[in-house]
């Protein structure tokens, strides 16, 4: 039976869970240790189902930094990576996107449609607004990706020697490695 997903009933799961939370080590807490922390940076999906975490086994919760967006698109994620990477000099960077992506179906047409009958004045800005649609294969929008986030003038040119782009494989678990 799956869960019932009101926000009451969420609160009422979180409160059961912070009994047995453990605090999570601040960022000064962190600094002090001297210990490296969120060097690598993991673009991935919305998608519930989708949980680096999990399957990369991250154990130590400041391992990494996770952006995340429709489709693990890198174009909406570049705010964030180049802010990330200002302050705490990122050394890797994942894009991961997923078999079965939700983002293969969305109607950008119909969505900019909706967008311009709910606010036409804002015409300009529904037009350059990115919904992270993916665009034929998944391998091939991961590809597209990482070749755009490398050919960034955005981004440090030592960092752009290692970003990496994967596909997880929603039924074996399995990351696959594209470029
Ligand atoms: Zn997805």
């Amino acid at each position: 039976m799956s869960p019932t997903t009101t926000v009451s009933n969420l609160l009422e799961r979180n409160q059961i869970y912070s009994q047995s939370h453990t605090a999570i080590p601040t960022v000064a807490e962190i600094k002090e240790s001297g210990r490296s922390a969120f060097k690598t940076l993991i673009i991935s999906c919305t998608d519930g189902r989708i949980m680096p975490e999990k399957f990369l086994n991250i154990t130590v919760p400041e391992e990494v930094l996770i952006v995340r967006n429709s489709g693990a698109r890198a174009r909406p994620a570049l705010a964030n990576l180049v802010a990330l990477d200002d302050m705490l000099n990122v050394e890797n960077v994942l894009v991961i996107g997923h078999t079965d992506c939700g983002a293969r179906n969305f109607n950008e047409g119909a969505i900019r449609a909706r967008l311009m009958k709910r606010a036409p004045e804002y015409k300009d800005e529904i037009e350059r607004m990115q919904f992270g649609k993916i665009l034929g294969d998944i391998e091939h929008s991961v590809r597209d990706d990482v070749e755009f986030l490398k050919g960034s003038p955005l981004l440090r040119e030592e960092l752009k020697k290692n970003i990496q782009g994967f596909v997880f494989d929603v039924q074996t678990g399995k990351l696959k490695e594209i470029i």
